[in-house]
């Protein structure tokens, strides 16, 4: 399957998929947007990893916000920055690493991210892409990440789930979690709010059956 250019989703939502699925449509079907201080520190750190366009360093070409996509999974989007290895053939070897903030994550948010952009490089460059690294602005500390089978299905089935989403036109219901505590949407969310309603309806629910 190959999607045409119209059909392409964001990189990103793809991490905000993994992260909740909800912040998901929010963002992307909704366009519902708001800055609280991590996001607003995230930006700033991606703006600052665009700029400065290459650069060589021995045997390291570094490229900055570069765009990348990938027809077969639908994918499109900016790596923060491309690092070229030269290999002893003389070849160059694609590493990409993602810039965030804060610390490495329980879950697959940053690494799906990631290695969808590896991805989507292998594809227009042709490419193996066996490695890559998230860069993060609290540890101040590169977390190499291995783009094994495991990730990769992940990715592939993290990028089939989100056009299925976006398919659907339908944002998922709130399931509030500790995550929402730093979520920039919690204010539209009302994820607590949302969760009460529910157990009302539970209630009526048990309520009738007892009726
Ligand atoms: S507040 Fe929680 S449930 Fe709502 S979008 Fe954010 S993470 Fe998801």
């Amino acid at each position: 399957m190959s999607f045409e250019l119209d059909d392409l989703v964001s990189i990103s939502a793809l991490s905000h998929f993994v992260y909740c699925k909800r912040r998901c449509a929010l963002i992307h079907i909704e366009q519902i947007w708001t800055e609280n201080l991590f996001t607003a520190e995230g930006r700033e750190m991606h703006e600052r990893a665009h700029d400065g366009g290459s650069e060589i360093r021995g045997d390291v070409r570094t490229d900055r916000g570069l765009a990348i996509r990938s027809l077969r999974l639908g994918l499109s989007g900016i790596a923060d920055v491309v690092e070229f290895h030269r290999q002893p053939d003389g070849s160059w070897q694609p590493f990409p690493v993602e810039y965030k903030l804060g610390k490495p994550k329980a879950d697959d948010c940053d690494t799906v991210q990631l290695c969808a952009q590896a991805m989507c490089l292998e594809e227009m460059l042709n490419v193996s892409i066996p490695a890559g690294a998230l860069f993060y602005g609290k540890t101040r500390r590169r977390l190499d990440v291995s783009f094994d089978t495991r990730l990769r299905d992940k990715t592939e089935e993290t990028a089939r789930s989100v056009h299925a989403l976006f398919d659907s036109g339908r944002t998922p219901e709130a399931v509030y979690a500790k995550r929402c505590e730093s979520c920039s949407l919690i204010a539209q969310c009302l994820p607590k709010t949302m969760g009460k309603r529910r157990s009302v309806k539970r209630y009526l629910e048990k309520a009738l059956e007892k009726e």
